[in-house]
C-alpha cells in the first residue's frame, strides 16, 4: 500500500458537476488500497474574481486583508469535495492550510513555505480518511496570520505535502493531458511530453508554462518528489516530471529543444536619457530592488534622446508595474535621467531545451523563423538551455506557432485536448 498526493486545479473543480466527477476518482485511488491525501484549488476562475472584487473596492487592497480574502476561495472547494467524497461511502476530512501544518514566512502574497507539521493529516489518513486540504495557503507561526504562496499556489502546496509525508507520487491533475512542448491552448499541434527533467521543467516554467507553478518544481528537485502530471478528465498517462531513471530506460532523453513557452505576464520599462557616465545602472536598479520589485531582462542602448545618453529597458511582472514606475519617478533627479516609458502589450517567447548547449545554430534558427513570421524583436536574453525574446503581446502566439513548427516539434498524432478551464 502506498501513500499518493492529488492535486486537483480550479478547472477540474469548477462547478458542483465537476467536484463530483473528481471525488469519484478520488475514492477509486482510496478503494484501490492507497493513502490518498488531496490538495484542491479554488473552483474555477474563484481567485481571479475575488481579486476583481476587491479592486473594486480599492486599488491597493491591504496584503494581510487580500490573504485572508484569496484563501476563503480553497475553504469553498475542500468542505464540498469532502462532501462528495463522503457521499460515495468513502470518509473524508477537509483542513485549511493551518490546520494541515503548512507554515510560511510572513510575505503577503508570496509566502514561503518554511516547515510542514502534517501531524493532523498523518492522523487523518492512518485513521482510513482520505484527507483535502487547501491548497495556496499557510499561516506565518509567529503572528498566526493567514497567507497565501502566489498564483498557482496549489502546485507547491501539494509537492511539499508529499515530501513532508514522503509520498510515493505527487499527482497535478489539470485540464490537459500533461506537459507539451508548447501550451495546448496556442499550439494544437503540440506534442505531449512523456518525461522531462526536473531542470527543464524549471526553465519551461519560469518562462511562464503555467501547467506547473516554478516553485512547486524547485521544491520537488530538492526533495526528490516524482511528479506525475496528468488529466482529470481522461484516463491518459501523463507526464513523469523526475530525475530518477526508469526502469528499462538507460538514460534521459535529451532533446534539443523540451518546448517553447510564452508569458504574457510581464511588462517594460524604459528609463530614457539616462547620463552614461559609471554607476547609474547601478542606481537604477538599486532603486527598483528597493521597491521588492524582481525584474527580468534588461537591455542597454543608445539614447533615442540625445548622444551622451542611454535608454535602459527592463522587463518586470506587469502586477509590480505601478510600485516600480513609482519609485523610479521620485528618484528622477537624483539618478538625472529624463523620462519613464511604461509598456505592457509585449510578450516573452522561451525556447528551453537541455541539449541546446551542445548544439550551435539554435538562436540562428529562432530568429530565422520570427523573420519569416514577419515578427519584429524587442529583447532577448539567453542562457545554457533557453533563449527568450520580447515581442507585441498580440503576436506572440503566432511567434509561438512560427517557432513550434520551426524547431520540428509539431505533432503527427492529431489536436492536443484542452478539456477545460478558460486559460485565465
Ligand atoms: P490548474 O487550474 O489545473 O492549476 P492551470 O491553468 O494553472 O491549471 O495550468 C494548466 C494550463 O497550463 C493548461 O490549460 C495550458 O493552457 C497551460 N499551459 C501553458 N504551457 C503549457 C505546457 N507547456 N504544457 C501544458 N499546459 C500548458
Ligand atoms: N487558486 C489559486 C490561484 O488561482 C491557487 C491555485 O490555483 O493554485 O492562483
Ligand atoms: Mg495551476
Amino acid at each position: 500500500m502506498g501513500l499518493i498526493v492529488q492535486k486537483y486545479g480550479g478547472s477540474s473543480v469548477s462547478d458542483a458537476a465537476s467536484i463530483k466527477r473528481v471525488a469519484k476518482r478520488i475514492a477509486e485511488a482510496k478503494r484501490a488500497g492507497d493513502d490518498v491525501v488531496v490538495v484542491v484549488s479554488a473552483m474555477g476562475d474563484t481567485t481571479d474574481e475575488l481579486i476583481d472584487l476587491a479592486n473594486q473596492i480599492t486599488p491597493l487592497p491591504p496584503s494581510r486583508e487580500m490573504d485572508i480574502l484569496l484563501t476563503a476561495g480553497e475553504r469553498i472547494s475542500m468542505s464540498l469535495l469532502a462532501m462528495a467524497i463522503a457521499n460515495l461511502g468513502v470518509e473524508a476530512q477537509s483542513f485549511t492550510g493551518q490546520q494541515a501544518g503548512v507554515l510560511t514566512d510572513d510575505v503577503h502574497g508570496r509566502a514561503r513555505i518554511i516547515d510542514v507539521r502534517a501531524s493532523r493529516i498523518r492522523q487523518a489518513i492512518d485513521g482510513g480518511a482520505v484527507a483535502i486540504v487547501a491548497g495556496f495557503q499557510g499561516v506565518n507561526e509567529l503572528t498566526n496570520d493567514v497567507t497565501t504562496l502566489g498564483r498557482g499556489g496549489s502546485d507547491t502546496t501539494a509537492v511539499a505535502l508529499a515530501a513532508a509525508l514522503k509520498a510515493d507520487v505527487c499527482e497535478i491533475y489539470t485540464d490537459v493531458d500533461g506537459v507539451f512542448s508548447a501550451d495546448p491552448r496556442i499550439v494544437p499541434a503540440a506534442r505531449k511530453l512523456d518525461r522531462v527533467t526536473y531542470e527543464e521543467m524549471l526553465d519551461l516554467a519560469a518562462s511562464g508554462a503555467k501547467v506547473l507553478v516554478l516553485r512547486c518544481v524547485e521544491y520537488a528537485r530538492r526533495n526528490h518528489v516524482p511528479i506525475h502530471v496528468r488529466s482529470s478528465f481522461s484516463g491518459h498517462v501523463g507526464t513523469l516530471v523526475t530525475d530518477e531513471v526508469v526502469e528499462g530506460e538507460d538514460s534521459m532523453e535529451q532533446p534539443i529543444i523540451s518546448g517553447v513557452a510564452h508569458d504574457r505576464s510581464e511588462a517594460k520599462i524604459t528609463v530614457v536619457g539616462v547620463p552614461d557616465v559609471p554607476g547609474t545602472a547601478a542606481q537604477i536598479f538599486e532603486v527598483v530592488a528597493a521597491a521588492d520589485v524582481n525584474i527580468d531582462m534588461i537591455v542597454q542602448n543608445v539614447s533615442a534622446a540625445r548622444t551622451g545618453l542611454t535608454d535602459i529597458s527592463f522587463t518586470l511582472p506587469a502586477a509590480d508595474g505601478q510600485q516600480a514606475t513609482e519609485a523610479l519617478a521620485a528618484a528622477q533627479e537624483s539618478v538625472g535621467f529624463e523620462s519613464i516609458q511604461y509598456d505592457d502589450t509585449i510578450g516573452k517567447l522561451s525556447l528551453v531545451g537541455a541539449g541546446m548547449k551542445s548544439h550551435p545554430g539554435v538562436s540562428a534558427k529562432l530568429f530565422g523563423a520570427l523573420r519569416d513570421a514577419g515578427i519584429n524583436i524587442e529583447m532577448i536574453s539567453t542562457s545554457e538551455i533557453r533563449v527568450s525574446v520580447i515581442t507585441r503581446s498580440d503576436q506572440l502566439d503566432d511567434a509561438v506557432r512560427a517557432v513550434h513548427t520551426a524547431f520540428g516539434l509539431d505533432s503527427s498524432e492529431g489536436e492536443a485536448v484542452v478539456y477545460g478551464g478558460t486559460g485565465r
